[in-house]
């Protein structure tokens, strides 16, 4: 009878112990729910508030962007007007002051032309960057398109006309290539941060050489300059976010990064190297879009 009462106070003993295990469990379950559920709600509560302020800052720069385009576009007919008129000017029979007069406005003119395609593609890059923002605000993304990467070395060539004019030489070397697939406004910021990045490495002096060709199917772009080549023992720290050497006011060790996963996402390569008379060689490479895809320049 008393082996009996042991027997079952023993089992007793062990229900209890894992009724009390399985409860605690039960609890550290439900508990870890809750906290995961509160993360996300958190979470939500963020990339709502995140998509708010990038719609909002999208919606903000799209009126005066809208307004720059229509100026431009006003200033523009203005100017061809201009033009025909002096035209007309310069084809009357004028004293030698008059035609001076004339030459000196012409010359103003000629240069308020010059700077018509910069002014065309800072706004259509601008015009990008708001779509991708408004997009990314809606936690939507464009979908990619054929895009003519040749079209996007002479775009950020022209974006950068006054940042390379001193003293830089550019040796354009595009060869045929066929379109690659993917987002032509991000594509064109890695092509802008490879060739800005040549010529502040020149300071000032010195060649930026950019090649274009295909291989095996992938498109291979080059970028390579004359400067002193990459800091000593850069290599695994080039792409990291925040890795600077310049001045405060220039750096911000963003450029590589964004490239990188830029061209990642395009599933293709960014590599960096020293060439072989120094300077700095950033290659890229790109699949190309299957074919019978023409290429886009928006
Ligand atoms: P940032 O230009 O703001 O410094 P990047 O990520 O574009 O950021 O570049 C990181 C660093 O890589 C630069 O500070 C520089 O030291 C180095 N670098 C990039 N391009 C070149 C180049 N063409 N020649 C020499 N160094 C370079």
């Amino acid at each position: 009878m008393i082996e009996l009462i042991d027997y079952l106070i023993d089992a007793s003993l062990v229900l209890i112990l894992v009724l009390f295990v399985v409860q605690t469990i039960r609890l550290w379950r439900r508990d870890r729910q809750a906290r995961f559920l509160a993360d996300s709600v958190v979470n939500q509560e963020k990339m709502a508030a995140m998509g708010n302020l990038l719609a909002g800052i999208a919606h903000e720069l799209k009126t005066p962007l809208g307004a720059v385009a229509c100026s431009l576009d006003t200033d523009r007919r203005a100017i061809d007007k201009m033009s025909v008129v002096l035209a007309d000017l310069e084809n009357l029979p004028l004293d030698a002051a008059a035609v001076e007069k004339l030459a000196q406005v012409r010359k103003a003119l000629n240069i308020v032309d010059s700077s018509k395609p910069v002014l065309e593609q800072a706004l259509e890059r601008t015009g990008q960057l708001v779509r991708q923002l408004r997009l990314a605000g809606r936690g939507d993304h464009e979908d990619p398109v054929p895009v003519d990467v040749n079209g996007l070395v002479k775009g950020a060539l022209i974006l950068l006309t006054h940042e390379l004019k001193q003293g830089l030489e550019v040796d354009l070397q595009l060869g045929e290539i066929p379109p690659v697939s993917g987002w032509p406004g991000p594509l064109g910021q890695v092509f802008l941060n490879l060739i800005q990045n040549a010529g502040q490495a020149m300071d000032g002096t010195g060649k930026i050489t950019v090649t274009s060709g295909v291989d095996t199917g992938q498109v291979i772009v080059t970028v390579s300059d004359t400067g002193p080549g990459l800091p000593a023992g850069s290599q695994e720290k080039l792409f990291l976010p925040g890795w600077t050497t310049k001045a405060e006011d220039k750096g911000t060790g963003l450029g590589l990064f964004i490239s990188k996963r830029i061209v990642e996402r395009h599933e293709g390569q960014i590599k960096a190297d020293n060439g072989d008379s120094g300077g700095a060689v950033f290659v890229v490479t790109l699949p190309a879009a299957a074919e019978g895809t023409p290429p886009t320049d928006r």
